[in-house]
């Protein structure tokens, strides 16, 4: 099983030197230290690694008594942060797979309390911090490409669950029996998205069909934890590749419930957009694509608002009714539904042209600018209106207002007929 893979083509040098000097500590103090994850996945991909994470025979205190600035986090999953001036690398202990025979079964927060290995009354992971040996550590990781040991001071690849020939074949397989796994933690069925999305690897046949069966525990998953996962989902370059596969396997709904209609092509076009943000290495806003993905709720909900109400109040309600859908899905952080809320509003001031220079100075015209030249790619507003804002920013301000046909805020080509 334990296989030791000699010529892997991994160059130590490209070990982050954090990371080294981690490893270096922590074998000094008698302890066990391996590079662990995707950044030994990467690296034999010939990809540069995100991060660099370690993984250790010794327990979260006694690492953080070999290092002086480091610090236990996590609680469901407890690892170690050291820190080096504002670089952290993370350090986790070897753990046992999850044995649901021996986890403590709760159904109350109180119960977690002092349990190393909890799960819920679904068989979904609450605390997972039993320790064990490197080979269990290996079988309690995710996929057979994310569980390879890599010792960069003697070059030595470790593989304990055939990674190396799935990697060769451009297949991602969960370890073990892809359901139970699945079951225990369904935040798997999005990661497997987001690496298959993003190494261009097919997702082996048994995992693939057991993201399907078990796609309705994604509800089961914390919405914080749901919301961080959508955000690595889709801000990683490969958003457009990401939400396919998601619609694919019949996650779009649950992640993004909506009952109004999607407008897949203005969609479409802010995922392609953030693609190639990301390749230039300019910054990428998920409340961005939030704005778009529930914009058609939003203009719908805003026409159902009783039209003799202040703009203020019908943009408020109707932003309140298109975000609790979102709600019922994930945890929204309060800074991430003011964006929204504020790209929207913008919407209707980028139509009328009136207070220009005001709207100009607002602290999101760029986000809603953005949408603006999206819904004008798409043929859902004019695009003499967007070439008007072009044109007022680079003159600062001194463009005649464009003679646009005034139409209705809300009208736009995706709404069902019938709907009032
Ligand atoms: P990335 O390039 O995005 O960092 P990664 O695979 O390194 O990808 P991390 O979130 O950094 O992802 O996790 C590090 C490692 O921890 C993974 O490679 C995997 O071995 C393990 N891991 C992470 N999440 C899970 C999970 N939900 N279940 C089992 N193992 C996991
Ligand atoms: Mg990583």
């Amino acid at each position: 099983m334990r296989e030791s893979i000699s010529n892997s083509g991994i160059d130590p040098n490209r070990i982050d030197r954090r990371a080294r000097s981690v490893l270096g500590r922590l074998r000094s103090a008698g302890y066990d230290a391996w590079i662990v994850g995707g950044a030994v996945r990467d690296l034999l991909l010939g990809r540069r690694p995100k991060d660099f994470d370690v993984a250790t025979d010794a327990l979260p205190e006694e690492i953080c008594s070999v290092f002086a600035r480091a610090r236990i986090v996590g609680r469901r999953f407890k690892i170690v942060h050291v820190v080096h001036g504002r670089h952290v690398t993370e350090v986790s202990t070897y753990r046992t797979s999850h044995d649901k025979d021996q986890a403590k079964v709760a159904s109350s927060f109180e119960e977690l309390r002092g349990q190393a290995r909890v799960v819920s009354t679904d068989g979904v992971i609450l605390r997972d911090n039993a320790w064990g040996n490197q080979q269990e550590d290996a079988l309690r990781r995710d996929f057979t490409i994310n569980a390879f040991y890599y010792d960069p001071f003697n070059d030595d690849l470790i593989d304990f669950c055939s990674g190396y020939a799935d990697l060769r074949s451009r297949s991602l397989r969960l370890i073990g029996n892809p359901e139970a796994r699945f079951i225990e933690d369904p935040v798997r069925i999005l990661r497997a998205l987001r690496i298959s999305a993003k190494l261009g690897l097919s997702i082996e046949r048994h995992t693939a069909s057991a993201m399907r069966t078990c796609k309705d525990m994604i509800e089961k998953v914390s919405p914080r934890r749901k919301y961080d996962e959508c955000v690595k989902l889709l801000m990683n370059g490969h958003a457009e590749k990401s939400w396919n596969l998601a619609e694919d396997f019949g996650l779009i709904d649950l992640l993004f419930p909506t009952s109004s209609p999607r407008d897949s092509t203005l969609i479409h076009k802010a995922l392609q957009n953030t693609d190639h943000r990301v390749s230039d290495n300019r910054p990428v806003t998920f409340a961005f694509l939030l704005s778009v993905v529930y914009f058609s709720g939003y203009q719908l909900a805003l026409e159902r608002q009783d039209e003799s109400e202040s703009f203020d109040l019908r943009h408020t309600q109707a932003g309140n009714d298109a975000l609790n859908e979102l709600r019922g899905a994930m945890a929204i952080p309060r800074y991430a539904s003011m964006f929204v809320r504020d790209v929207w509003a913008l919407q209707s001031r980028l139509e009328s042209c009136k207070r220009a220079q005001k709207t100009l100075a607002l602290e999101r015209f760029r986000a809603g600018y953005d949408l603006l030249h999206l819904r004008a790619e798409t043929g859902s507003v004019d695009s003499a209106l967007h070439d008007w804002w072009q044109a007022f920013q680079e003159s600062s301000g001194v463009s005649q207002p464009p003679n646009v046909r005034k139409r209705r805020y809300a009208r736009t080509s995706y709404r069902r007929t019938g709907t009032r």
